[in-house]
């Protein structure tokens, strides 16, 4: 399969270039070039295989061309080795729960197939040392530099604003070491991203070295995330939900995770119509209702995964529907909530359900609490487990969250971070001093 870019003005490549390059040259997203359509009898089947049985099935119509079939299939299993349990909330709103992943949010999923991919394409290649550079405000970061770990050939930068993520997730990138390198930007996050954006830009870096992006533009982050798209709905059907009334809920940011359910129906998942749940930062919101879309500076909220001000995605939601807005607006619906909204969400459901959300799931369940229609069933994405926001979650309940002894084992790591000022010259320096460095 081949893939092109959203912005149209460069050529099409192969995957393995698509996921080398991260953006194209145009500055557009790739896209797959068709989406090729799951079968119905797979649809029926869905109940009854496993998740990673399925993901196979799934990784194989879109990548089996460009992919050896036995590593295709090791590489999906191996990146699916967690559960993602569809867990009832009340009687038409379950929880998709996925943070049983190594670093407790989704972006697990896609962090590990894409670091197994790339791994993959550098098997021929031994002299190759793929960067990856990857700003985070926290879950990035952690997702990133733990589906990496020890992959041969590819070495990741994580850049993160020194004193602004919480212990718990520093702990998650700084203690890792090998092929992981945390830089501790004295900066805040949009310099860190910044920092990331001009060295994709620097002719004399690129030329040096093989440069990638690890977040959700990467076509090998974002497109599996459409693996559990189809596992929630196999868990729904055989819990006897409406196969014809699913409505999924994202709580959104970059539009990674969405835009993978949206292609995930035009391969033929049955799901009615999605949701795509803002904070604050409700830019989508402002373009369903107005048909514009202003990005704007983003603004801290607690549900901080989902501070984006332009989020990177939108150009892959514009392209599937051909830039018709009433297209979109017939398929996905919209909604924003203010924190104090999120807060008490959280809080009512703990006491009314006794559910823990997270301050993202919260997001995502309140829109189902307020725009699921009769006879139709809500899945929502639980995209975090909440201990991650352990401080936010407990001012908001008064109870204490356990802390899962995976996250636990990440604190007691030491921690091993390059303080580095916000400042392209030295960043550039630092990264041309560690070409010399061995490949790992
Ligand atoms: C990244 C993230 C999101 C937002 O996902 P997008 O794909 O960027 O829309 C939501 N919740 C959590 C916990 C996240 O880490």
């Amino acid at each position: 399969m081949k893939y092109r870019s959203t912005a149209g003005k460069s050529p099409e490549v192969s995957l393995e270039q698509a996921v080398v390059k991260g953006l194209a040259p145009d500055r557009g997203l790739y896209m797959p070039l068709e989406f090729p359509r799951l079968s119905e009898d797979f649809i029926k089947r869905l109940p009854e295989m496993s998740l990673p049985e399925m993901a196979s099935e799934i990784a194989m119509a879109l990548f089996g061309e460009d992919v050896d079939k036995d590593k295709l299939k090791a590489l999906t299993e191996e990146t699916m080795n967690f559960p993602i349990p569809l867990v009832k909330v009340t009687d038409n709103k379950y929880s998709l729960e996925l943070f049983h992943g190594p670093t407790l949010a989704f972006k697990d999923v896609g962090a590990r197939f894409m670091a197994r991919l790339l791994g993959y394409f550098n098997r021929n290649n031994k002299e190759r040392l793929v960067n990856v550079l990857v700003a985070t405000s926290g879950d990035t970061g952690s997702a990133v530099a733990n589906g990496f770990l020890g992959v041969e050939g590819v070495r990741v930068f994580v850049l993160y604003p020194k004193g602004k993520v919480s212990p718990i997730q520093e702990s998650q990138f700084t203690t890792l070491g090998r092929n992981i390198v945390a830089l501790e930007v004295d900066g805040t996050f949009d310099d860190c991203q910044a920092l990331v954006k001009q060295a994709f830009l620097d002719p004399e870096l690129n030329e040096k070295m093989m440069l990638t992006s690890a977040n959700s533009i990467n076509v090998a982050r974002f497109l599996p995330q459409m693996f559990y798209y189809f596992h929630a709905y196999a868990q729904a059907v055989k819990a006897g939900v409406d196969p014809e009334n699913v409505v999924v809920c994202v709580p959104s940011g970059n539009f990674g995770n969405i835009t993978a359910g949206l292609i995930a129906k035009k391969m033929g998942l049955p799901i009615k119509r999605f949701i795509a749940a803002n904070n604050a930062n409700d830019i989508f919101y402002e373009y369903l209702k107005t048909g514009e879309y202003k990005p704007r500076h983003s603004v801290q909220t607690i549900a901080n995964a989902m501070d984006v001000g332009d989020p990177s995605n939108f150009a892959r939601v514009l392209d599937l529907y051909g830039s018709d807005h009433d297209a979109i607006c017939a398929e996905i619906s919209g909604t924003t909530y203010t924190d104090d909204e999120i807060a008490a969400t959280v809080k009512s459901t703990l006491e009314e359900t006794g559910y823990q959300l997270d301050p993202h799931g919260a997001v995502g369940y309140r829109a189902l609490t307020e725009l699921l229609e009769p006879g139709e069933t809500g899945i929502f994405l639980e995209t975090a487990h909440p201990a991650k926001f352990k401080e936010t979650v407990e001012a908001i309940t008064g109870k204490e969250v356990a802390i899962p002894e995976r996250l636990q084992a990440f604190m007691a790591g030491t921690k091993q971070s390059i303080e580095i000022p916000a400042d392209f010259p030295a960043f550039k320096y630092l990264l041309l001093t560690h070409l010399t460095s061995d490949r790992h």
